[in-house]
């Protein structure tokens, strides 16, 4: 997606640890006009294929998909909590996730309420980077007996192994940027 593209290149900064900061339009202030144009894409990128409801992880993927779920005939978000909560009644669907940036694992859960068998699920999140974040919520959605259609990721780091290991199961996979190579402070991305 090119204007995405030209985005990052422009406003995205290269931290120690492959880490790569996109806190001015993506994940602390948000460009809600980009995040339109994002859900447009998925939208072409998942026509046909039946989503009626979107998962995401807290707590940057959320602002993502209630824009993208807009493109999907304002389709119900969940996003996955990652802190066991008091507001959270019944029964969860629970699985571990460790965090890329923060480096500790964490408990994710979903309401049995909110997904189950008759769902068509599409997966949205910011970063793709080893798959630990979307295996989890992959795994959530088997858990709950729901169909998979997908996963939407906005950038993927194409050097490490998420993409490759999530394509390898079969998920379809899009990824609306792929950064190749982010050496020296110089974004590349895949064609
Ligand atoms: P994974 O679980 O694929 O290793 O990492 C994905 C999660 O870690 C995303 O949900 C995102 O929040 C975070 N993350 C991974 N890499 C980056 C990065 O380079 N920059 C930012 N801002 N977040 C990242």
């Amino acid at each position: 997606m090119e204007i995405l593209k030209q985005r990052i290149l422009k406003d995205g900064v290269v931290k120690e640890g492959n880490v790569l900061k996109v806190d001015k339009f993506l994940n602390h202030q948000m460009d809600v006009k980009l995040f339109n144009d994002i859900g447009e894409e998925f939208a072409k990128r998942f026509a046909g294929t039946g989503v009626n409801k979107i998962l995401t992880i807290e707590s940057s993927g959320i602002g993502i998909a209630c824009i993208a779920a807009q493109h999907f005939n304002n389709c119900p978000v969940i996003f996955a909590k990652k802190t066991l909560s008091k507001n959270l009644d019944g029964e969860m669907f629970v699985t571990q996730v460790k965090s890329y940036t923060k480096g500790v694992t964490y408990d994710v859960m979903v309401s049995e309420k909110y997904l189950g068998k008759g769902d068509k699920v599409l997966i949205i999140d910011d970063f793709l980077a080893n798959g630990c974040a979307l295996m989890g919520l992959i795994d959530i959605v088997k858990q709950s007996g729901a169909e998979l259609a997908g996963a939407g990721i906005v950038i993927e780091k194409g050097f490490q192994v998420g993409g490759k290991t999530i394509r390898d199961m079969g998920v379809k996979l899009e990824s609306l940027a792929i950064v190749d190579s982010m050496d020296n402070g110089t974004i590349t991305f895949r064609d």
